[in-house]
């Protein structure tokens, strides 16, 4: 799997080389649909700065992290699906399932999802 900016999926459709519809976006994050939704409502949300997993955060701006969740939020406000209710997911590392090396928070809604953990 590449992993350098040049080659990650992600960076592209940031950069706009790729085109997406973003749900939201702010000058350190986007979100944006997940090509092969696993709920009526599945984003992606993410930093647009090329950071690979959750491992890498601490390395980042004081309030990085605080930030990235309140965006979070934001999105599910922005999506409609902040009452109802919504589910959270980052995969990490080749055991937790990551398959593109950009840091993501899965945002999944509009059934219920059902027991996971
Ligand atoms: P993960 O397994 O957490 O790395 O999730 C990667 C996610 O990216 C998967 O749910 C894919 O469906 C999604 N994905 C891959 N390529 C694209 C793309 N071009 N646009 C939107 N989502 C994508
Ligand atoms: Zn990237």
């Amino acid at each position: 799997m590449a992993s350098g900016m040049n080659e990650c999926i992600f960076c592209k459709i940031i950069r706009g080389d790729i085109p997406a519809a973003f749900a939201l976006q702010n000058p350190e994050f986007v979100a944006f649909p997940d090509i092969n939704p696993k709920a009526p409502v599945h984003l992606l949300v993410m930093p647009r700065a090329h950071i690979r997993s959750l491992n890498d955060v601490a390395a980042q701006d004081d309030g990085f992290g605080q930030r990235l969740l309140a965006f979070v939020a934001s999105v599910a406000a922005a999506a409609g699906v902040d009452k109802d209710g919504y589910r959270v997911i980052v995969n990490n590392g080749p055991d937790g399932g990551q398959e593109v090396d950009h840091l993501h928070i899965h945002v999944l809604a509009g059934r219920m999802l059902g027991d996971l953990i």
